[in-house]
Parts: C-alpha cells; sequence; structure tokens
C-alpha cells in the first residue's frame, strides 16, 4: 500500500508522461478522490473541493474528472442511480452497492478478478473490462427499514 504522498508522486509523473500540467487545482481534486475511496459523484468532489478552495467552479470539478477519466487516473463505476460515479481504484476489483441509499463499498474476491472468459462466448469482442456488482441493502439501511 502506497502512502499519500506516493501517490501524489505517481500522479504527478504519470501527468507529466501525458503530457498534463500539473496544476494545484489537479492535485487537489486527485487528493479529494484519494482521501476515501466512497466513489464520489462529481458532486460529492466538488462539495469537499470547495472547502479548501472556494473560488473553484463546478465545471472545473467536472472536467478535471473527465480527464482523469480519459487519462486511466479513475474510473467510472457501472453507471448506477442515474449519475456518474468515480473510482481511485483503477485495478480490478468488485462493489457492493447499496440500493437503497447509493453507497458503494470496494470489496475483492480473488477468483472475480481473474475469470478466464471462453473466447466463444465472447463472440469476438475484444474484452477490455468488467465489472462485477452485488446489489445490496446496507446495514445502515436495513436498521432503517426495521424501524
Ligand atoms: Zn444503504
Ligand atoms: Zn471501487
Amino acid at each position: 500500500m502506497q502512502n499519500l504522498q506516493q501517490h501524489i508522486d505517481n500522479f504527478i509523473t504519470r501527468c507529466k508522461e501525458n503530457g498534463l500540467s500539473v496544476t494545484p487545482q489537479r492535485i487537489s481534486i486527485y487528493k479529494a478522490l484519494l482521501a476515501n475511496n466512497l466513489h464520489p459523484s462529481p458532486d460529492m468532489v466538488y462539495a469537499e473541493i470547495k472547502k479548501e478552495n472556494p473560488n473553484i467552479s463546478f465545471a472545473t470539478v467536472y472536467k478535471t474528472l473527465e480527464t482523469f477519466e480519459k487519462q486511466g487516473f479513475i474510473k467510472k463505476v457501472t453507471p448506477l442511480h442515474n449519475t456518474v460515479r468515480y473510482d481511485i481504484v483503477t485495478e480490478n476489483h468488485q462493489h457492493l452497492v447499496c440500493v437503497k441509499c447509493g453507497k458503494i463499498t470496494d470489496i475483492e474476491i480473488e477468483e472475480l478478478s481473474r475469470i478466464n472468459i471462453d473466447p466463444k462466448i465472447l463472440q469476438n469482442n475484444l474484452l477490455l473490462d468488467y465489472n462485477i456488482n452485488f446489489n445490496v441493502i446496507c446495514e445502515e439501511c436495513q436498521k432503517k427499514q426495521n424501524n
């Protein structure tokens, strides 16, 4: 597991490699994504960033997230609940998705991260990636239901 500074250094290196300028805004947006992986929506990232950068616009945050995604720094979680959610973890993993509150939690089941799929099943399509989400009702939502 890398520490925060290593993550940031790595980010800066990758920006340079990809010809992307390293601005304080980009760094603070990346830090906000690293802080705790709640698989935030653009709104959630914006709310977080605004605390330290009151002058930043939503459009800037939104565009930066799109850029990060294009560069492969973050991934979109399969569209759920009609809003984009971003994931700082780009390695293959699975998600628990609460169907009530939309909370997304990372889990890793080894076998599911390395499935060998018969090319016949793929029908000559080139497999890029796959997502496995478990739809759940989280503990908090279960408690609310019982009240
Ligand atoms: Zn829930
Ligand atoms: Zn995730």
